[in-house]
């Protein structure tokens, strides 16, 4: 059964197989409307699923911010990664929360696709350690994000999902991979038939500090030893005290969301 819920403030369509409509996923993309790769992935996954239709469950394709992906912007009034845990309808993300919301509370899994205006190795964040097999059926790099450090958020306020950071925004393999992963994320349920993908050096990060940085360069997702340079404005020049990865989460109008994780071991 294929349904077209809505195209406006979100694009929604639902694929269900009705003898056996468990789980219940959401496959998101463009949360934030300046991260094409993952519209991409959703037109991607819906001919997949359309010409094969699901061995079981449901699957809600969701194009997230269809306002801002049209203006090419991270938003139309406040950031939507930010909004999750509001229930005003004033501002335009607002609404989109209030009618997404409904969706993902019957969810059993999320699965959110994003980009990075740097160059990124790319990873799968979560706020909690469970699902750390699925996590590794998606990519190598598994990152524990403490909840604090990212409130209102979709993976922190709904805590079944699990974010994908894809790579550069526009660049060509950030696309290839984007399309991948809500494939490998279905065929690792069984909700479509498929070879599993499963990482060959599985490793987990705890994030454990968020720094805001204005006008920053940042170091992209890559191990630094004590002293090495996080970071660079034209005033100051940013240095670890201990062994660490700088991840930029969010850029938005020159601001960096930048999280400082710890590899925790392999596996
Ligand atoms: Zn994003």
């Amino acid at each position: 059964m294929i349904q077209q819920l809505t195209s406006y403030p979100s694009a929604t369509i639902k694929f269900q197989n009705p003898e056996r409509p468990r789980p219940i996923v959401a496959v998101v993309g463009i949360i934030h409307g300046n991260e094409p790769c993952g519209w991409h992935a959703i037109k991607t996954t819906e001919r997949e699923l359309r010409s094969s239709p699901l061995l079981k469950g449901t699957v809600y394709l969701i194009g997230a911010n269809m306002a801002a992906y049209r203006r090419r912007s991270a938003f139309v009034d406040c950031d939507l990664n930010r909004a999750f845990n509001t229930r005003q309808k004033r501002l335009h993300e607002q609404k989109i929360v209030y009618h997404l919301r409904n969706i993902f509370s019957q969810c059993d899994y999320i699965l959110d696709i994003h980009s990075s205006t740097t160059t990124i190795e790319p990873f799968v964040a979560r706020c909690n350690s469970r699902y750390k097999k699925l996590a590794h059926h998606l990519l190598d790099k598994f990152v524990v994000v403490d909840k604090s450090l990212a409130r209102g958020a979709l993976f922190t306020e709904f805590s079944r999902t699990l974010l994908v950071e894809c790579g550069r925004d526009l660049d060509q393999k950030t696309f290839r991979l984007a399309e991948k992963i809500p494939l490998r994320f279905l065929t690792a349920l069984l909700m479509i038939r498929g070879q599993q993908f499963t990482s060959k050096k599985p490793k987990v990060y705890f994030a454990t500090e968020r720094l805001a940085l204005k006008g920053f360069r940042v170091t992209g997702f890559k191990s630094l030893k004590r002293a090495q340079k996080v970071g660079e404005s034209a005033l100051v020049r940013m240095t670890t005290k201990r062994q660490l990865y700088p991840m930029v989460i969010d850029d938005i109008n020159g601001e960096k969301t930048v999280l400082l994780a710890q590899q925790i071991g392999p596996g």
